[in-house]
């Protein structure tokens, strides 16, 4: 339990560009906090310089997170709060912090958000790919083979995929993706909510093409999505193994409404879709 005499953990959102995304309460938690760690002090300064503020600021990266966290625990248990920034956006979204804000949970000290921009956040927002459902994977393995079998194991995923890239890396990534996802439809989110902000859409070959038509669209930062893969029609999830595994539950002797709802457990799809496929095996389709 947290009691009120200790300070809170603030984790701040910071602008991900445009400097008027800091929300008023960002700019004032910054100048309240006895303290603020920051992923890189000098990037931090710039900031806090031009909100007008001077708060005492520490380093908080992924080499030193470990040996932050007594001495910020200390500053809480003294009362006083700290806040968490990183260089750009939402801290822990790839992004050090995580090891601050579990550990210092652990102990039952209050960790509070103060949200606002987020790279993925905003590239999903506007970026017509469906949203309901979305999986974010961080930044890919910077090796291609590590890239490729990580690509793969997504290939099957139905909902829209987003990944961070580096500029040094977004035409090899863009190949793989090609690769692995052929015709695809991607969206490529450039230096969001900065001057050239640019939404790119497309297969992985046309991004490719268009990358190489002007270069300078493969430079800033971008955040990748691909469209989730269609879900599959119960035509398709009828495969052999779905079929072996209804014939042998008929061929025990199970009825064709029991061996439906086996399938629809196991596989998912409607049971109703499945009665059909096991009364269609059972008629020897
Ligand atoms: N914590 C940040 C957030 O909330 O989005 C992300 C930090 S991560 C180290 C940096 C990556 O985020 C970049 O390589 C890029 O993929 C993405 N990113 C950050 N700012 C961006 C922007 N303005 N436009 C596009 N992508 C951006």
């Amino acid at each position: 339990m947290s009691d009120a005499s200790t300070g809170s953990l603030y984790v701040v959102a910071t602008p991900i560009g445009n400097l008027e995304d800091l929300s008023p309460r960002a700019a004032r938690v910054l100048g309240e906090v006895a303290l603020v760690a920051a992923e890189d002090t000098r990037h931090t300064s710039r900031l806090l310089r031009h909100l007008g503020i001077a708060p005492a600021v520490v380093s908080l990266h992924e080499h030193n997170e470990a040996g932050r966290v007594e001495q910020i625990d200390a500053r809480l248990a003294a009362g006083e709060d700290v806040a968490l920034v990183s260089d750009a956006g939402t801290p822990l979204i790839s992004d050090p912090g995580f090891v601050l804000v579990r550990e210092l949970r652990a102990r039952g000290r209050r960790v509070t958000p103060v949200p606002g921009a987020c790279a993925l956040v905003a590239a999903l927002s506007a970026a017509g790919l469906a949203t309901d459902r979305f999986l974010f994977n961080g930044f890919l393995p910077a090796k291609g083979g590590a890239r490729r079998a990580r690509l793969e194991a997504l290939v099957e995923r139905e909902e829209s995929l987003v990944f961070y890239e580096s500029p040094h890396r977004i035409e090899a990534t863009l190949a793989d993706l090609s690769t692995v996802f052929g015709e695809r439809r991607l969206v490529l989110a450039r230096e969001l909510t900065k001057t050239f902000e640019t939404f790119l859409d497309g297969s992985a070959d046309e991004l490719i093409a268009r990358l190489e038509a002007d270069p300078d669209q493969a430079r800033g930062e971008f955040v990748v999505m691909v469209e989730g893969a269609a879900p599959r029609e119960v035509g398709e999830t009828a495969t052999l193994e779905a079929d072996a595994l209804l014939a042998s539950l008929l061929a025990e002797g199970v009825g064709v409404k029991q061996a439906a709802g086996a399938a629809a457990r196991l596989l998912g799809g409607a049971k109703k879709t499945w009665y059909a496929r096991a009364q269609q095996l059972k008629d020897g389709d």
